[in-house]
């Protein structure tokens, strides 16, 4: 049975949080190896019948939206290197109550695909940008492509997308110079960016405190080259960033600090991971299953959306990274999506 209509706006959690925004993982593979999300050693993917099918992934939605869900983010692993996946957001765009699909890259493949995803219309692309070096892309990302994420970029725009934002993930030691380059590049491209603080989700376990460039000490490097910033009223409490401005020349820049500013009590996000597990934190220890649930055969809707309840009811009050209350999740960043 696929007949939802008889649910509504039952995602409210015990501390009043509304849930609105559903990240879901398409895959947990990647053309890359990121040192904050991927091992360097060898990894085994999810084999390809654990992974949701489109048509899955798009019933889900449907439920999800009768529950009032209104925003879909498409993630992974790396989005772009599961097949077409343009068909998928051409699937969510069309469900009834759904307001934004987002789609978040490293941009590897986007020159490829930017038009087709365009297309289907995708309304926002994030796009994973740390550093305009190539020789620290490489060391992040363990592998060569700079040239290929800035094509991509450019690809975007030439596509027709006008909401862009470029990720800088910060690392102390690392992209300390990279600050004021990805800021010019940034306005001079008139491309949104927000600078994210260093999570301990990456499979190798090489977070440390010390390693993570906090948004204030971003801010402070771009204050002495542009001048002071002031924040700017927050639209979407939601939102995990916040945003600065300058007090006296035009640009805006958004900080997401999660480790050193946790910004939980606002958090309106639960994740689907690419092999339909609800998770309701990046940091949740348990995961609601509804891959199970879908192919056990003629299900009602009603079922998949218990499992969001169920979700929902148990969320914590948010994560506490760097205290020592703090449960490492069993999976890493890829592998649930981010
Ligand atoms: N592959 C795509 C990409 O890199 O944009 C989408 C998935 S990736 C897991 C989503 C985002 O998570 C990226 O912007 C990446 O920088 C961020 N990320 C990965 N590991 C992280 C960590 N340990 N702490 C904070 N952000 C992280
Ligand atoms: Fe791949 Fe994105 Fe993880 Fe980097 S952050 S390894 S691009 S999934």
């Amino acid at each position: 049975m696929s007949d939802s209509s008889f649910l509504s706006d039952s995602l409210v959690d015990r501390f009043g949080r509304m849930h609105r925004s559903l990240r879901v993982s398409v895959t947990d593979r990647c053309n890359i190896r990121c040192f904050y999300c991927m091992p360097a050693g060898p990894l085994a993917f999810l084999p390809r019948q654990e992974v949701l099918t489109y048509e899955e992934i798009a019933r889900v939605a449907r439920v999800a939206t009768s529950l009032g869900i209104q925003k879909f983010r498409i993630t992974g692993g790396e989005p772009l290197v599961r097949s077409e996946v343009w068909r998928l957001v051409d699937r969510l765009v069309c469900i009834d109550g759904v307001e934004e699909v987002a789609l978040t890259t490293n941009g590897l493949l986007l020159a490829e695909q930017a038009t087709q995803l365009a297309r289907a219309g995708l309304d926002r692309i994030n796009i994973s940008l740390d550093t305009l070096r190539e020789e620290i892309f490489e060391r992040i990302a363990r592998h060569r492509g700079l040239y290929r994420v800035l094509d991509g970029i450019a690809a975007a725009q030439d596509a027709g997308f006008t909401k862009i934002r470029l990720n800088a993930l910060s690392i102390r030691g690392l992209t300390e110079e990279d600050i004021v380059p990805l800021a010019a590049y940034a306005f001079e491209r008139g491309l949104e960016l927000r600078f994210i603080e260093f999570m301990p989700l990456d499979a190798d376990e090489s977070w440390k405190t010390e390693r993570v460039l906090s948004g204030d000490a971003v801010r402070a490097v771009i204050e002495d080259t542009y001048g002071p910033m002031i924040p700017v009223t927050r639209q979407d409490p939601s939102q995990p960033a916040v945003d600065f401005e300058f007090a006296d020349r035009p640009g805006r820049i958004g900080f997401i600090n999660p480790v050193t500013a946790p910004f939980c009590g606002d958090c309106d996000r639960l994740r689907l991971t690419a092999e339909g597990q609800i998770r309701n934190c990046l940091f949740s220890t348990r995961e609601w299953d509804l891959r199970s649930l879908l192919r056990e055969g003629e299900i009602d809707d009603a079922e998949l959306a218990a499992q969001f309840a169920a979700a929902v009811t148990e969320k914590k009050a948010g994560h506490v990274i760097d205290t020592p209350a703090f449960l490492r999740p069993e999976r890493a960043m890829y592998q649930i999506g981010g």
